[in-house]
């Protein structure tokens, strides 16, 4: 189906007329209303975009995501159906086909999605953060070819920056890629990569410069690599602790020739490419989160109403009430920080400290809420036929992929405190 197929699917579905945006940085609800001041309200498109998501993951997701994380088997029916519906790549601007949506609606998007199935929604979010350096960094050409071709089939990408000897310490990757007339030869290895084993193609950091002194800033250079160039190994699919579908794979580069044209931006400018795709990336990782967390509230609450104990519902007993209480705190405090992180980007400011408080926040509360539904659930909650287990363990990983909790206030302590500085 064509990019102008799922943008019809999405307005059929959505019951109304809809017509993507330009490619500018689209303005949120908010942004395009200067002086109107903070709004909580979504605009009638944005509840459309929510709609849809919702549907498809109540619907599609929730039926069948207990079965996925049992076999671990990779979600591709609900992957094409999501790139049907306009779900996947919102953000690919309308220049290449795509719908060019901003952070926001992306957000709310995704949200939805989690709350169906946190495995799902990161296959889909490594498509985002796959694309996302070629959307801020990419030339024309690169952004046709590369960003035009996920309109057109449903095809998934992957984020290439972590190895096996270095994670947080992003400076640390041995990847190299050397100059060779008009290629670069690419010599490494990548580790815990989302959609590592169907990705049709990647986007990879690798040091340039030889020279260990050379400042981060200049050593190292972002490019594009086809997944089928020869010389790529693709390793075992990992069984993680949850978001067992997601595919998360090492990948080995082994004399992997590189055309110059797939250069983003210029050699030396990869490690600013690399990490100013996470400004990005990071709110709709907290909105993953704040689906999670918001479903393991419902199913605690649902729960916490039938489950009886000394002749009562649960959720009669003052501990139990009060913890559904807390537990809603957080869900709504990580909406609104990640919507907070989303607003300031779409309305084109620097939003690195609202992105990781946002991102740390989120990813904090998702690992408490969960871990609290399974006690409302009690002995069932540790069971697998009960949906509880599958989201505390789902939780973990926003605690660590994207930048690990410590990395997230590292960052908010370093914006912080270089305001008091300057
Ligand atoms: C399921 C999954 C999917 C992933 N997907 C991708 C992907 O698509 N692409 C990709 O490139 N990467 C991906 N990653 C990698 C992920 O981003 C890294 O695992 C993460 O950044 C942490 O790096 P590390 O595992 O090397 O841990 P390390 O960096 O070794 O950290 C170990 C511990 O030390 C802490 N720590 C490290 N340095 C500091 C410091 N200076 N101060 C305080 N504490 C510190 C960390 O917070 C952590 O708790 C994925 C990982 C997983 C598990």
């Amino acid at each position: 189906m064509s990019a102008f197929g799922a943008c019809r699917m999405l307005q059929a579905v959505a019951g109304r007329g809809w017509r993507p945006r330009s490619s500018k940085p689209a303005p949120s609800a908010h942004a395009s209303r200067p002086g109107a001041g903070f709004s909580f309200e979504l605009t009638d498109e944005q509840k459309e975009f929510q709609a849809t998501a919702r549907k498809f993951a109540v619907e599609e997701v929730i039926p069948v995501a207990a079965q996925y994380d049992k076999t671990g088997e990779y979600p591709l029916p609900l992957i094409k159906r999501a790139w049907e519906l306009g779900l996947m790549n919102s953000h690919i601007p309308e220049s290449c086909g795509g719908l060019g949506l901003g952070t926001f609606e992306s957000c709310l998007i995704t949200e939805e999605l989690a709350y169906g199935c946190t495995g799902v929604q990161t296959a889909i979010e490594g498509n985002s953060l796959g694309e996302m350096p070629v959307i801020i960094a990419g030339n024309e050409q690169q952004q046709k070819k590369y960003l035009g071709r996920m309109i057109e089939e449903p095809l998934m990408c992957a984020y290439c920056v972590t190895e096996p000897g270095a994670g947080s310490d992003v400076a640390g990757i041995k990847t190299k890629a050397e100059k060779k007339g008009d290629e670069y030869v690419i010599n490494g290895q990548k580790m815990w990569i989302t959609n590592g084993g169907k990705a049709n193609w990647y986007f990879l950091l690798a040091r340039t410069d030889p020279d260990p002194k050379a400042p981060t800033g200049k050593a190292f250079t972002g490019f594009i690599v086809e997944a089928n160039s020869p010389g790529i190994q693709v390793g075992r699919k990992e069984m993680n602790m949850g978001q067992r579908c997601s595919d998360t794979r090492g990948i080995v580069f082994e004399d992997v020739r590189v055309p110059k044209e797939n250069v983003l931006l210029g050699e030396g400018a990869g490690f600013k490419i690399a990490m100013g795709a996470f400004d990005k990336t990071r709110p709709p990782v907290a909105a993953g989160a704040v689906g999670l967390a918001k479903r393991a509230l419902d199913e605690a609450t649902k729960y916490a109403l039938e489950r009886k104990t000394f002749g009562k519902p649960i959720v009669e007993h003052q501990a139990v009430s009060f913890m559904l209480a807390e537990m809603a705190m957080k869900v709504e405090l990580a909406r609104m920080a990640y919507q907070r992180a989303a607003w300031e980007v779409d309305a084109g400011r620097r939003n690195t400290y609202y992105a990781s408080i946002a991102k740390a926040f989120a990813g904090d509360v998702a690992n408490q809420v969960a871990t609290d539904a399974v006690q409302i659930f009690g002995g069932n909650g540790f069971n697998t036929e009960y949906p509880v287990e599958k989201l505390m363990r789902d939780a973990k990983i926003y605690q660590i992929y994207e930048g690990t909790a410590q990395i997230q206030r590292m960052i908010i302590a370093r914006e912080h405190i270089g305001k008091y500085k300057a």
